[in-house]
C-alpha cells in the first residue's frame, strides 16, 4: 500500500511507496495515474489541434487534465490561452475529471473560468495571502512543493484541501511530507490519512 502521494510530478521515476500524478504531454505514454493537458507554455507551439484530438481520445485513460491553465508571462496571448483553458476545462467536466491549474498572475481570470472550482488542484499554488483565501474559499484544492511551503501560513490551508507535490523539482515527496507535518502541527499518520484521502477524491478514476 502506498503511503506517500505526489500530487503532481513531470518526473516518471518516483520512491517506492510512492503513488505519483505523473503529467505526461498529450501523445506520449506513461503507466497510470497520470494527466495529461496542454500546458500554457505550450500553447504558441505548432500541433497544439492535435493534442486537442488525442487528449479527446484518450481521456478515458487520464486520471485529471492538467497541467493547464493560464500564464501571463510564457505562451501564446492569454487570448488565445483562456480558449484552449476554457476547451480542456469542457473536456474534464464532461468525463466528470479533475483539473490540475497552472497559473501566473492569473487567479481572477481563472477562477471566473471555472464551472467546478472544487474540482480544481492549484499546483504550485499562489502562497500569498489575498489569492490563496480567494482560492480556497473557491472550494479548490492546493498544491505545493518543499519550496513553496516555506513561504507559505499553513493557517490559511485546511488540510482537508493539501496536495503536496515534486513537480519538476526533483525533491523527494517524503522529505516535503515531513516538512508539512511540521508545518500543521500533525502526526505523520494523521497527515499520510488525509492526503491518501484528498488524492482520492481529486482522483477518483
Ligand atoms: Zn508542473
Amino acid at each position: 500500500m502506498s503511503e506517500y502521494y505526489d500530487f503532481h510530478t513531470h518526473l516518471p521515476q518516483s520512491p517506492e511507496g510512492v503513488t505519483r500524478m505523473l503529467c505526461i504531454v498529450p501523445g506520449s505514454n506513461a503507466s497510470p495515474p497520470f494527466s495529461s493537458g496542454i500546458h500554457p507554455w505550450d500553447t504558441a507551439a505548432p500541433g497544439v489541434e492535435e493534442h486537442l484530438l488525442w487528449l479527446e481520445k484518450h481521456i478515458d485513460e487520464l486520471a485529471a487534465v492538467g497541467e493547464i491553465g493560464l500564464d501571463r508571462l510564457h505562451g501564446a496571448s492569454l487570448e488565445r490561452q483562456s480558449e484552449l483553458f476554457l476547451r480542456q476545462l469542457q473536456l474534464a467536466d464532461a468525463h466528470d475529471l479533475s483539473v490540475i491549474l497552472h497559473n501566473v498572475r492569473c487567479t481572477p481570470e481563472i477562477l471566473s473560468m471555472l464551472r467546478r472550482p472544487e474540482r480544481a488542484l492549484w499546483h504550485r499554488a499562489p502562497v500569498g495571502r489575498n489569492k490563496l483565501i480567494r482560492i480556497i474559499d473557491s472550494g479548490g484544492a492546493v498544491s505545493f512543493t518543499a519550496e513553496s511551503l516555506r513561504r507559505l501560513d499553513p493557517a490559511l490551508v485546511p488540510l482537508s484541501r493539501l496536495g503536496l507535490e515534486t513537480d519538476d523539482s526533483g525533491e523527494d515527496i517524503r522529505e516535503t511530507y515531513r516538512i508539512a507535518a511540521a508545518l500543521w502541527h500533525v502526526a505523520p499518520e494523521e497527515l499520510a490519512a488525509q492526503l491518501a484521502a484528498n488524492f482520492r477524491n481529486l482522483f477518483h478514476r
